[in-house]
């Protein structure tokens, strides 16, 4: 097998080739046939999260060890199961839930094996979706796709099911009725998009820098794409709102201190501030606005196995439009991972190998 692996943090990646290991135990192995490139595989490669004021939290400390073989989109096809994996289909396409707890504790017992402390993701603690092939620890982790291209359906193991979790925490009783904001046009943000249209949304108001982002989202269906930059961005945004009261729901893709800062900025009285991006910063609230605004300040990170199987079976459904999708040889990862750190990607880059 071939792998792209991260051997020293903030370096190129490497090229590892290597004997294709057999399934143990419950593991599946699978043949990868697409594998996304997610925005925050650059933290991940680079070695820290930035969390303002000079200070980061470092992968390392995080339980990141080296080697690793980034990507954790990953879509292929089941080549065999180890020897209590049980029966396995070889050949069926499927989709990687990714984001693998322990399997012990309570958080995983409740469902949020997302959420568990002693977290075993792929791609991140456990080896990814930048390579040939992937060892999966359990076959439950693997969702059948049917005739679905690999391609299109990768993509949802991460920026589809993040923005499936961040509108499940606004509701549908809100996205359904009025205009939520959506902070940031990159792949998430286009992603999220999609998943409106198909989710019955009444539509976004969507924020971003760059122009050609912008364009994407109306080209995406967006109600509005404002500059964030323009000295009237938070009134351009209030007055699109219900009474110009403000937005009931903001979702944060960028996560950086300005953007959540916008977001509690044009947020309604009682509203919802949904983080989701990892950009690093920081925002300092004053708490007394905390009761008077009745404001709701909240994370999403990824989502769980139960949501990813809700996602997909609301893609295959059909009705979801596809983000704009960059097909590239396994070989370009390193490249791959340059361009978006360059913000030169609009969309989502998925390597094939
Ligand atoms: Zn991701
Ligand atoms: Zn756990």
């Amino acid at each position: 097998m071939r792998s792209y692996d991260v051997t020293v943090f903030d370096g190129p990646l490497a090229l590892n080739e290597r004997p294709t290991p057999e399934p143990t135990g419950e593991e599946v192995l699978v043949k990868i046939t697409a594998a996304g490139v997610c925005h925050s595989d650059i933290h991940i490669c680079e070695g820290f999260y930035d969390l303002g004021s000079g200070k980061k939290l470092n992968m390392g400390e995080r339980g990141v060890k080296l080697p690793l073989t980034m990507g954790h989109e990953i879509a292929g096809e089941i080549v065999s199961g180890g020897p209590d994996a049980g029966p396995v289909k070889a050949g069926e396409k499927v989709v990687v839930f990714p984001w693998i707890g322990c399997g012990k504790c309570a958080v995983c017992a409740r469902g949020d094996e997302n959420l568990c402390l002693q977290s075993r993701f792929l791609g991140i603690f456990r080896g990814g979706g930048y390579a040939t092939h992937v060892l999966v620890p359990h076959k439950r982790y693997c969702l059948p796709i049917g005739d679905m291209d690999t391609s299109v359906a990768a993509p949802y193991a991460c920026s589809g099911l993040t923005t499936y979790g961040a509108l499940k925490k606004i509701g549908a009783k809100i996205y359904q009725k009025e205009p939520i904001v959506v902070i940031g046009a990159g792949g998430l943000g286009l992603m999220c998009l999609t998943l409106m249209k198909a989710m019955g949304a009444h539509g976004a108001i969507v924020v971003d820098v760059n122009p050609a982002s912008r364009d994407a989202a109306m080209k995406a269906g967006a109600l509005a794409a404002v500059d964030p930059k323009a000295p009237d961005a938070v009134a351009t945004i209030r007055k699109m709102t219900p009474d110009g009261a403000g937005a009931a729901a903001v979702i944060d893709l960028v996560g950086a201190g300005a953007t959540v800062q916008l977001g509690l900025d044009v947020m309604a009285r009682g509203g919802r501030v949904v983080v989701v991006g990892l950009m690093g910063g920081e925002v300092t609230v004053p708490t007394p606005t905390i009761p008077q605004r009745a404001m709701t300040l909240q994370g999403s990170y990824v989502g769980n196995l139960e949501e990813l199987k809700e996602l997909m079976a609301i893609v295959a459904k059909g009705g979801v439009p596809r983000v704009p999708l960059i097909e590239r040889p396994l070989d370009e990862a390193d490249a791959s991972l340059n361009d978006l750190r360059a913000g030169k990607v609009v969309g989502r880059i998925v390597l094939k190998p």
